[in-house]
């Protein structure tokens, strides 16, 4: 059991093979494409070869484990080979969870996730715990534990990073929703991306506490189906939760833990909008069941800033408000970010779609939006789904275009978002490229 193979040098890849190395395996990194300086520069430091341009299939399939990136598909040739030979593939996550004795706050969603990771983090810090962020987010998981000493680690994962998953576990895990996402990686079988996100409560003890939206019809219907020995804490907006978890009561928040409550108005909360009223109280009922002050945590959640492309507010130009949720990469996101909209909005909708329903936003358009700009370049769906439904509703081929044209369309009062429902890749690199190039043409127009 002695030989490791990394396949992808991204941050994770890197990472993990650092701490393979300094575990004394005898590892190997290999990676398709072409690796950066810098990932470069530190395998080299490490003393770990490593092979980029291609997979040498000699190299790879005398692994005893191997150590896949997240972002490679199981259908390209090497992971074939690797499957046939029964060679056992794991996560990034699940290795380093092997050899790391802090404490795991570890969430996971199909929405929701760096919000949530990063106001937990944040939390924690206020608290004045010793704590890393990592997973999904952030430096790697795996590099930390081979270099820092950290008692607790917030880690997002992603279904994928899940699904190479098996004997690690949360002390505290948070599932804050399921919807269909991604679907397009699990052969479009919703149940196998739903068996996904539950992986995160797997191999949980009876003192572990698990986190979940009662809200969430598919997360509830699936919790029917299993047995869990771990602590159950909802989080709900529907409901009153007598015991431990988080309510809206009145206009109030209320999280509960082992009889001990915290309380704060729902209109303090730095994070606007229901759908961070989900994430405020997973915050809250973590920092309780950690046993965070309640002024710390009621701090944390008034003082947090908000992170870049999630519903961030630009810039108001001529009385007109430009709101950048360029992550909102399905028909969920978009929903939360529309029904937070106060007053006439301007939707800039498209991109790459992921087989998107979008029934469930045709009244919250009829209701708030004035103007659609479609930002993609096959925009069919869209119009199909929405050119009833909205008095204007123009195609548009880059950021700069659509915000001009929603600027001469837009008057005082009104509001211009960007939240796609679709992936980026047909016109920008991803999200981040795509909320960027539409916060600089923001920037430009003149006021
Ligand atoms: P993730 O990391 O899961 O992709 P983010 O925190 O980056 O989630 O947020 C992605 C998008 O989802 C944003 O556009 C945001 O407005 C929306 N969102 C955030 N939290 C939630 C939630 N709890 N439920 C639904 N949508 C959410």
């Amino acid at each position: 059991m002695n030989r490791i193979v990394v396949l992808g040098g991204g941050e994770s890849g890197v990472g993990s093979a650092v701490l393979a190395q300094l575990k004394g395996f005898d590892v190997f990194l290999s990676d398709n494409g072409k690796l950066s300086d810098e990932s470069k520069f530190c395998l080299k430091k490490y003393g770990i070869p490593f092979e980029e341009g291609g997979h040498t299939h000699e190299l790879i399939i005398n692994a005893n484990e191997i150590i896949k990136s997240p972002g490679i598909p199981e259908i390209v040739p090497v992971m074939r080979e690797i499957r046939s030979r029964d060679i056992p593939v794991i996560s990034e996550i699940e290795f380093t969870g092997r050899y790391c004795t802090a404490k795991k706050i570890c969430i996971t969603g199909s929405n929701g996730k760096t919000t949530t990771t990063s106001l937990i983090y944040f939390l924690l810090k206020n608290a004045g715990l010793n704590v890393g962020l990592a997973g999904n987010i952030g430096k790697s998981y795996a590099y930390q534990v081979a270099t820092e000493k950290f008692d607790y680690y917030v880690l997002e994962l992603s279904s994928f990073q899940l699904d190479g998953m098996y004997n690690f576990k949360a002390d505290i895990a948070v599932l804050l929703n399921i919807t269909p996402d991604h679907l397009d990686r699990y052969n479009y079988n919703f149940q196998s991306y739903i068996n996904s996100k539950f992986r995160i409560t797997q191999n949980m003890r009876k003192e572990d506490c698990f986190i979940f939206c009662s809200d969430d019809e598919i997360t509830m219907g699936n919790l029917k189906k299993i047995v869990l020995k771990t602590k159950m804490l909802p989080i709900s907006q529907t409901e009153i939760i007598e015991k431990d978890g988080a309510c809206v009561i009145g206009e109030k928040l209320v999280a509960n833990y082992d009889n001990s409550e915290f309380e704060i108005l729902i209109n303090e909360l730095s994070l606007n909008g229901r759908h961070n009223v989900y994430n405020s109280m997973a915050t809250a009922v973590a920092g309780k069941i950690l046993d965070i002050n309640n002024s710390v945590i009621r701090s944390s959640l008034t003082g947090f800033k908000g992170i870049e492309h999630r519903l961030e507010k630009v810039r108001k130009v001529c009385g007109i408000e430009f709101i950048n949720d360029s992550k909102a990469t399905n028909v969920n996101s978009a929903w939360y970010a529309l029904e937070s909209m106060h007053g006439k909005t301007i939707w800039i909708v498209g991109g790459t779609d992921k087989g998107n329903d979008y029934s469930s936003l045709y009244n919250l358009v009829k209701e708030k939006v004035k103007a659609i700009v479609c930002l993609g370049i096959d925009n069919r769906k869209i119009l199909d789904n929405f050119g009833h439904l909205t008095p204007i509703i123009i195609e548009t081929r880059s950021a700069k275009e659509a915000v001009e044209k929603s600027f001469e369309i837009g008057e005082s009062g009104d509001t211009v978002l960007l939240s796609p429902a679709c992936a980026s890749f047909d016109l920008f690199e991803n999200y981040e490229d795509r909320g960027r190039q539409f916060k600089k043409a923001v920037e430009e127009l003149e006021s």
